[in-house]
């Protein structure tokens, strides 16, 4: 299994973990302002393979405590669930990313217990989920079954949006809301421009902004946060 990227050591990509970060290529959406748009095509180059992440990690047993997979969109990959448990069996927690595209693999996974805590994005109202997912048409289906799995609470979870002033506004949020209601977390997190951008001209909305919006989710889920800088 070919792993497209590998961060060695994070603080930040797995809360409250000391971990690394995995990153698998293919993605089913095509996002406009993703942060990892060179692991979009399944195509991308591999930094090494699932042996090799494996080797890697039992050089870091109790140095690293958790181990963040994402993407590209992990569940993508049919062999996702030997990989995980794998890595589970070297005493590491795991945080899988999702787009929640793919609610059976998810609920596999569940089922199993390879995922310590799945963070899910929720990316839009549904009125501009497609454009802000940079495809055509998106079937809001698949969307609604993986928050539905979440929330029933077989592994820790968050749901999450990636704010850009482009693309959201309060209306944006008027309907998040209610689509993840009774969710424990949510967090909104401002756009931050890479050169790993492939296309320019996205911006972050402001502090106030991120604050209004934060007020509208908020009696909706147990928790919401505002991650980075605004
Ligand atoms: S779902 Fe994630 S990896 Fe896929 S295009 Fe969107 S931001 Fe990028």
């Amino acid at each position: 299994m070919n792993v497209n990227g590998l961060q060695k050591l994070t603080l930040l990509d797995y809360p409250g973990k000391v971990a690394c970060t995995v990153f698998l290529a293919g993605c089913n959406l095509r996002c406009p302002f993703c942060h990892n748009s060179e692991l979009i095509p399944g195509s991308a180059p591999a930094v090494t393979d699932d042996a090799g992440l494996l080797d890697f990690l039992k050089k870091r047993q109790g140095m690293l405590d958790g181990v963040a997979i994402t993407g590209g969109e992990p569940l993508l990959r049919p062999e996702l669930p030997e990989l995980l448990l794998r890595v589970r069996d070297l005493g590491y927690s795991v945080k899988l990313d999702t787009n929640g595209t793919r609610p059976e693999a998810l609920e596999r996974i569940l089922a199993a217990g390879l995922a310590d805590y799945v963070a899910m994005d929720v990316k839009n109202s549904p009125a501009r989920y497609a454009e802000t997912c940079g495809v055509e048409t998106v079937d809001l289906g698949p969307i609604r079954a993986s928050i539905e799995l979440l929330r029933a609470g077989a592994a820790d979870y968050e749901f999450r949006t990636t704010v850009v002033d482009e693309l959201h506004d309060e209306s944006s949020f008027t309907a998040i809301g209610p689509m993840i209601e009774g969710a424990k977390r949510y967090y909104l997190q401002p756009f931050a421009d890479r050169d790993t951008v492939a296309f320019a001209g996205f911006h972050a909305p402001g502090a106030a902004a991120l604050s209004r919006y934060a007020d509208i989710v908020r009696p909706f889920v147990g928790a919401v946060g505002i991650r980075g800088d605004a």
